[in-house]
């Protein structure tokens, strides 16, 4: 239900149009148009189940770990150790994206803690980013697949809308996809890594970077330098937008 009372929706709004008047006068009357403010759309959420979205009213990311620990939307659940609902900042610059659990994160909960996911914080430290402080790191399936085998494109889909809901939660300033599975699934393009890299991609709106899963680079040393292109050019990313 829309507000024009003395709070809510039309008391911001009255008070960012005034702010938009006085920003006009002070720019010599040039009238801006401006686009809907977040705040607007966000009201709908609040009030409701914010159906547009698919995310709950209230969502939360222990919410959705606390769901993802029950799923059992797809076989994955049958084998599977522990889940691996994603770990880091709730209030990311990055999020980062792999493929889904090996066996060390099968063990633990958490993601990229083997070998690749030592090499993954390496990777991101060198454009000063950590799970510590400034990303979130999640996965396209948050059960381990068997043998390590590519999650199937069934998989996938049961389990999107658990990383849905987190990126709505996280708003992340930028997306790294880690491979060849998490750049075709959020593109929804069937390109090799070797194509999706080195470029710029929009995912929600939001920039997305491509690069090598860090167990190819622990396979094969001479992708170092393009993923360190390609971590160059989202480091590029984040600098622009903070200026
Ligand atoms: N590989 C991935 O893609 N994700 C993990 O969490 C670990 C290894």
């Amino acid at each position: 239900m829309s507000d024009d009372s003395g709070t809510g929706t039309g008391a911001r709004m009255a008070v960012y149009q005034a702010l938009n008047t006085i920003e006009d006068y002070l720019l010599d009357g040039y009238h801006s148009g401006r686009p809907a403010p977040e705040f607007a759309i966000q009201e709908c959420a609040d009030i409701d189940e914010a159906t547009t979205t698919g995310v709950p009213a209230n969502d939360s990311l222990d919410a959705i770990a606390a769901e993802a620990m029950r799923c059992q939307r797809c076989r994955l659940s049958a084998g599977r150790n522990r889940v691996v609902p994603g770990q880091g900042s709730s209030r990311p610059l990055v999020m980062v994206i792999g493929e889904g659990p090996g066996s060390e994160e099968d063990k633990t909960g958490l993601p990229f803690v083997g070998p690749a996911g030592q090499l993954l914080n390496r990777m991101l430290a060198a454009i000063d980013l950590s799970r510590e402080t400034n990303c979130f790191i999640g996965n396209i399936v948050k059960c381990r697949p068997p043998m390590n085998r590519d999650p199937a494109p069934d998989e996938q889909t049961a389990c999107m809308p658990y990383l849905d809901r987190q990126i709505a939660l996280l708003r992340p300033r930028a997306f790294l996809a880690v491979g060849r599975i998490p750049a075709q699934a959020l593109l929804g393009v069937k390109d090799g890594i070797g194509k999706l890299r080195g470029r710029i991609h929009q995912f929600r709106g939001l920039p997305l970077i491509a690069t090598y899963h860090p167990s190819a680079l622990l396979r094969d040393e001479s992708l170092k330098r393009p993923a360190w292109e390609d971590l160059k050019l989202l480091k590029s990313i984040l600098d622009d937008g903070s200026r």
